[in-house]
């Protein structure tokens, strides 16, 4: 029978308690963003998916904190999201 190598996984010293949430789809984005390992730009330009880090919006690079902080697509959206 072959032998499976054993794997330990490496996460980012984030310098916080990570607390996964139950819902499995949203705890495997949690970890994306974590690993840097999500489709956006920033992520897909280091591995070869992207063309260029950029985002669209032409501000800065397409990463995980330009979106969900800064990115002027999303004014809206973020808006709406910290007043309910
Ligand atoms: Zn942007």
């Amino acid at each position: 029978m072959k032998k499976i190598p054993a794997v330990t996984p490496t996460i980012p010293d984030v310098n916080i308690k990570v607390t996964f949430p139950k819902e499995c789809d949203i705890g495997v984005s949690y970890c994306r963003m974590l690993l840097h390992d999500t489709l956006l730009n920033d992520d897909g330009f280091r591995t070869g998916i992207s063309d260029t880090p950029l985002c669209s919006c032409g501000v800065e690079k397409e990463s995980v904190e330009h979106v969900l902080l800064r990115c002027q697509k999303y004014t809206e959206a973020r808006q709406l999201m910290f007043d309910n």
